[in-house]
């Protein structure tokens, strides 16, 4: 090198920061333009001749028209089904029905980036939950009730578990398909056939399944979907055909479909609302219990019937603790629910919004303090920010209804007794999360917690194994795991 050699010197780009959306493509779905109702094991026009628009709540744009089920229709569903029910899938061996679910389970994983795309475009929900939650979990539950098909002698020792017939079955909108396989699977394992009526605003995923169910050789009639609103719902529970009605959705249709039922000898369980207490104590660990909180409410835009909707922090680590809140919120992604970046997407209909909307007015007009991270909301679609409650009290609307929303009322308490009594302070008993460094606490809280589930320091963890569901006003009966078998089963005492 020569004396008067000098450094070289580089000049580099300035790095580009900004944001760069990953965007899953649509393109591997296709959706007919109008869809009828799948009865008898293959697609008819519905004989009331109307139809409904599947919209996509994050552009307003409509998906496709479906058929709503008049009278007429749910009868010849619930008639395909008892006929399915009595030539055949009640007497097969639980072995060949195992082969079936099993099939379907598989199915469901090979096309599981087409359904999660259209579960997202029809309900609104991130890529991300689609794809990581809602279709793997849909599948695990097939494979879990398949595996119960053949041993249903092992499932209830003693006894001889028969099928009950026809199940007339009604499902909400926040996991569309999630909510299909917590039904159909434990139902058609214990030989049953099914009526399963989707939610008005997410047909498309059932419809999409019932065609796979045709793929996978399922006997005609052994799965019927029936698609409309309430009407259709109401038409179908109170069918005399129907021998087991399975409910999940809000906690007044609930009630009405109890009254309908009452007084018939139909089997009747009910999934409803909840509103779950959050509970953080000083000493747990709180980056962690954040994520867990984060995780708790706005998952799937907070519509969760688990949803941790009132979070309970210990007095003493309150403004820490909403601090840390707080910068964590600045960092959700509201937006695009098919670009795999975003946390939180659209609100699934504008009633649900506007539903929304009225209980956060109500908070404010009642004295609680909101607070929402800045962010910029797409223009078109339905859309709510994440937003906290401070200085809310056990009175205000906003902590005893279900807002079903990414809303979080927090409150504070000083004892674990106070803690509980505030934790049970609502209608609703569906679950609950503990955060604590100490087991012994861990385990007294849950006992005391009016709570079908109760999370330690973890929350919304789901398996198929496991049953779930709820006390007072969140229901009756449980789904997953040997319980979720038993509404479907006749013979066992
Ligand atoms: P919703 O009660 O309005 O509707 C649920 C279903 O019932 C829909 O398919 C609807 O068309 C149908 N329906 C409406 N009126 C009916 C009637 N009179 N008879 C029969 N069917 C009728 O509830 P939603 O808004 O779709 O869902 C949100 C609710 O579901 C929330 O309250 C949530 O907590 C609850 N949910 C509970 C669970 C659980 O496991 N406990 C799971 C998911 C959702």
């Amino acid at each position: 090198m020569s004396d008067d050699a000098s450094p070289a010197t580089t000049t580099t780009a300035p790095l580009d920061w900004s944001y760069a959306e990953s965007k899953e493509s649509t393109a591997i779905v296709s959706i007919p333009d109008e869809q009828g109702l799948w009865i008898g094991g293959r697609e008819v026009a519905a004989l009331s001749g109307n139809g409904f628009a599947s919209v996509n709540p994050a552009n307003e744009e409509t998906l496709g028209t479906v058929a709503e089920a008049g009278e007429a229709d749910v009868d010849a569903a619930v008639s395909a089904a008892r006929t399915a029910y009595e030539d055949g899938w009640r007497d097969l061996p639980g072995s060949e029905r195992s082969k079936y679910l099993f099939r379907l389970a598989r199915m469901l994983q090979e096309r599981a980036r087409e359904f999660a795309v259209l579960e997202t475009l029809d309900g609104g929900k991130p890529i991300r939950e689609a794809r990581d939650f809602d279709l793997p979990m849909a599948a695990a539950h097939f494979f879990y009730y398949a595996g119960w098909a053949d041993k249903l002698d092992y499932a209830f020792p003693g006894a001889t578990p028969r099928p009950v017939g026809v199940a007339g079955q009604v499902i909400p909108w926040n996991f569309p398909l999630l909510m299909l396989a917590w039904k159909v699977a434990p139902a058609l394992a214990a030989g049953n056939t099914v009526v399963l009526k989707p939610a008005e605003t997410t047909s498309l995923t059932a419809l999409e399944f019932a065609r796979m169910s045709a793929e996978a050789g399922l006997p005609d009639g052994v799965l019927n979907v029936i698609t409309g609103a309430g009407a259709t719902g109401a038409a179908l529970v109170g069918h005399e055909g129907v021998d087991k009605v399975a409910f999940t959705g809000s906690t007044a249709v609930g009630k009405l479909i109890q009254r309908a039922v009452a007084g018939s000898d139909k089997r009747l369980t009910l999934e409803l609302g909840g509103k779950a207490a959050h509970v953080v104590f000083d000493d747990a660990p709180l980056d962690q219990a954040i994520e867990g909180v984060v995780n708790g409410i706005f998952f799937n835009q907070g519509h969760v019937c688990c949803a941790g909707s009132r979070l309970l922090v210990q007095e003493s680590i309150h403004d820490v603790f909403v601090d840390k809140l707080k910068d964590r919120l600045d960092l959700l992604r509201v937006g695009d629910p098919l670009d795999k970046n975003t946390d939180i997407g659209a609100i699934n209909s504008p009633e649900q919004l506007e539903r929304i909307k009225e209980l956060v007015a109500d908070g404010e007009a009642t004295g609680g303090e909101r607070w929402q991270p800045a962010c910029d909301l797409p223009e078109r679609g339905y859309w709510f920010p994440p937003t906290l409650f401070l200085g809310v009290s056990q009175s205000h609307r906003i902590a005893q209804e279900e807002i079903f929303g990414p809303v979080l009322s927090i409150m504070t308490f000083r004892t674990e007794d106070e803690a509980i009594e505030k934790a049970n302070n609502t209608p609703y008993g569906l679950s609950a999360g503990v955060w604590t460094n100490k087991g012994s606490r861990i385990l007294w809280m849950a006992d005391r917690l009016e709570a079908g589930v109760v999370w330690a320091n973890t929350y919304n963890q789901f398996d198929p194994a496991s049953p779930f569901g709820g006390y007072k006003e969140s229901g009756f009966g449980r789904e997953g795991g040997r319980h979720g078998l038993l509404p479907y089963v006749e013979g066992v005492a």
